[in-house]
């Protein structure tokens, strides 16, 4: 038996059970199951003083002695302990106490055969978990082992599951067995993923006592080891696959030649209302740097919201413009499309720079027009949603592409702008977004970008706050908004895109917009609407009205082209939720969030690393360029498709 066998064939395993193992848990091959790890374990490995147990702990184990035994009838009256009839006891309870102090263990059944057991004067291991109920401490239905029989000194794995693996049979004693059976089958032959270098050097256990304590821990030291060698070997596999990417695509991906500034760029920031923050001055020279290099930008841009990216998108966008390329700038939804178009329509005024704005409610002539413009160089700047990398549109030389809010793109439709190029070399790209990720996690969220950080807010903007109100405090928050407005601000109110329904969503709109029409009534406050369902001149109208200042509110839901697509699009968001979708990966046991202090070092390492053999060619590195090759990696290399 190998990594590689099929599940199928693990004994006690068969077709049906594989095929259940697969399509719950995705496991197709022994190694997988073996790469299954407990989220959690049982430690029954220490013995815990009662007035140490926290009631919130998941399981304890005590050691206690029993001091009055109690039964009770199902009305709550105690039954004496003489002429007892078994069927009328609904519960037993008895005292136990250590040293330390006393609890209480409660049984519901086989009230019988414990109130033999609990004889007064008895010591036991007491193992369950621990609750509060009324004042004092209880345990229901605990374990009870006699102190030379209890299971102690062991971590118990437990096991992701669902029902119906349950209901095949396949529990958590079936699981470990089962895992027990693949270790013995596969441990004598199984190929260490590491090389030799690299265990010592990071201090690492090797792969048979890793995966031999994640499932069967014999201690919490033996157990740390493992999950440590484990958690460094998936992150810094990761890195190395991302990092020998970014190093071939470095070498080989040509980009296009922009050495000039341009005039259009000079015409914009000489008009400028205000002076660039020094961030934005800072993210312009590095893309400028990037553009100028002759390889291509494939970089990130991080600033909160307000920070002024569209500033630097629209000046990078110039820059394209003023080298004799196109650019287009991508939102993830109509409504911020419009809102960038708004925006960088202004900004354009000086430089005479034509701009489209192409989204999947643009008309049909309009839409030929724009295609006319696109492929005859006339248009300089196309902004819009998804509707931007269809097939049919073309550019004559697409130089940058600035896609807004990456978390609603994936990878893939960032190598299909690729296709957009001009004379076949990808344009540049600049990936921007406000979710404040740091800088390691970026990296590997976003694989193989570089990564510029606004980290100053324009003078007199203040960072947004981002807070969580209840229903119950909608009248809080109403009070607030016209306090705001009463200082001449305005408030935008967005109600979310529900994915099974536009009906529902549409109503939900609706009503919303009608509770805000209420609550901030005219003559004294004007409120403008945006939704999906509008002509593009009602956007318009209703978005230069709040862009005016002659609205005080804009009320809008998220309105996405590509619902289902955007599922899709986002990849299974499962162990990180909204933090790992977009990543094209999942993690076995390391956590993004988590382990960040593993994830530098391993990063920092697999750079170290590949600066000696970028290939992974040397016969030393010959295990991680093996491991490199799993499906896991390949299909991330994107690097291959424009
Ligand atoms: P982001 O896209 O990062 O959320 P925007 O680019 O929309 O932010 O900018 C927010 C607002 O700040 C816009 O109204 C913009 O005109 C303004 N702004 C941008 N840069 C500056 C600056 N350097 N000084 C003053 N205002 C700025
Ligand atoms: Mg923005």
């Amino acid at each position: 038996m190998t990594i590689e066998t099929a599940i199928q064939y693990l004994p006690g395993v068969g077709p049906k059970r594989a095929a259940l193992l697969e399509s719950e848990l995705g496991i197709v091959t022994v190694g997988d199951l073996l790469r299954l790890y407990p989220f959690r374990y049982i430690d029954r490995s220490s013995i815990v003083r009662i007035a140490d147990v926290q009631p919130d702990l998941a399981q304890v184990q005590v050691r206690a002695t029993v001091q009055k035994v109690r039964l009770y009838a199902k009305n709550g009256a105690e039954l004496p302990p003489d002429k007892l009839k078994y069927n009328l006891v609904s519960r037993l309870s008895a005292i136990v106490a250590d040293e330390s102090g006393e609890m209480e263990v409660v049984f519901f059944k086989g009230v019988k055969w414990m109130h033999s057991r609990l004889t007064p004067g008895a010591t036991f291991i007491f193992f369950g978990k621990p609750a509060i109920f009324g004042s004092h401490l209880n345990m229901v239905h605990p374990e009870v082992d006699a102190p030379d029989t209890a299971n102690t000194g062991v971590l118990t794995g437990i096991y992701p599951s669902t029902e119906k693996l349950k209901n095949a049979g396949i529990t958590g004693r079936t699981m470990l067995k089962l895992i027990g059976t693949a270790l013995e089958g596969v441990l004598p032959t199984l190929q260490e993923t590491l090389p030799d270098y690299v265990l010592k050097e990071k201090g690492l256990v090797p792969l048979t006592f890793a995966l031999r304590q994640i499932h069967f821990p014999v201690d919490q030291a033996a157990l740390g080891k493992a999950s440590y060698r484990l958690k460094f070997e998936e992150l810094f596999l990761l890195q190395l696959s991302l990092l020998k990417q970014k190093y071939i695509r470095s070498r080989n991906a040509v980009g296009l030649k922009m050495p000039a500034v341009g005039d259009a760029f000079n015409a914009c920031f000489n008009a400028l209302p205000y002076e660039l923050t020094n961030a934005q001055k800072r993210v312009i020279r590095e893309i400028r740097a990037d553009l100028m290099s002759g390889h291509q930008m494939n970089r990130l841009l991080q600033g909160d919201v307000g920070s002024g990216k569209t500033m630097v998108a629209v000046l990078s966008a110039l820059i394209a413009v003023g080298n004799g390329y196109q650019a287009c700038i991508m939102a993830p939804t109509e409504v911020l499309a419009q809102q960038h178009y708004a925006n960088v329509s202004k900004y354009l005024k000086p430089t005479g720079v034509r701009c489209a704005l192409l989204t999947g409610n643009t008309g049909v002539r309009e839409r030929r027009e724009i295609h006319a413009g696109l492929q005859d160089g006339s248009i300089g700047i196309l902004i819009g949603t998804h509707a931007l990398i269809e097939d049919t549109v073309q550019f004559r030389a697409l130089g940058l592409a600035v896609i807004d809010e990456q978390h609603r793109f994936g990878v893939e439709q960032r190598s299909r702008l690729w296709n957009k190029g001009w004379n076949s070399v990808p344009p540049h790209v600049l990936v921007m977004t406000a979710t404040p990720i740091p800088r390691t996690l970026a990296m590997t969220l976003y694989g193989d970008l570089d990564v510029s950080v606004i980290d100053e807010m324009p003078p007199g903007r203040k960072p947004v706050t981002t807070l969580c109100v209840g229903e119950g405090k909608r009248h809080a928050m109403h009070n607030f908004i016209r306090d705001e407005i009463a200082k001449g601000r305005q408030a935008f109110i967005v109600y979310p895109l529900i994915f099974e329904s536009e009906k529902l969503d549409y109503k939900n709109l609706e009503l919303g917009y009608e509770e805000i029409v209420k609550a901030f009534p005219l003559p004294d406050y004007k409120v403008a609407i945006v939704h999906g369902r509008q002509t593009p001149q009602e956007k318009a109208f209703n978005m230069d009205a709040f862009v005016a200042g002659r609205a005080h509110i804009l009320v809008s839901t998220t309105v996405i082209e590509l619902a289902e697509e955007d599922l899709k699009l986002r990849g299974p968001g499962d162990l990180e939720g909204t933090m790992q979708s977009g990543l094209p990966i999942s993690l076995n046991i390391a956590s993004l969030a988590k382990d960040g202090l593993i994830l530098n070092d391993a990063r920092a390492y697999a750079q170290h690393i590949l600066d000696q053999d970028p290939t992974l060619s040397e016969q030393k590195n010959a295990p991680l360029a093996q491991e490199l090759q799993r499906d896991k990696y390949l299909t991330k290399d994107y690097s291959q498709i424009s």
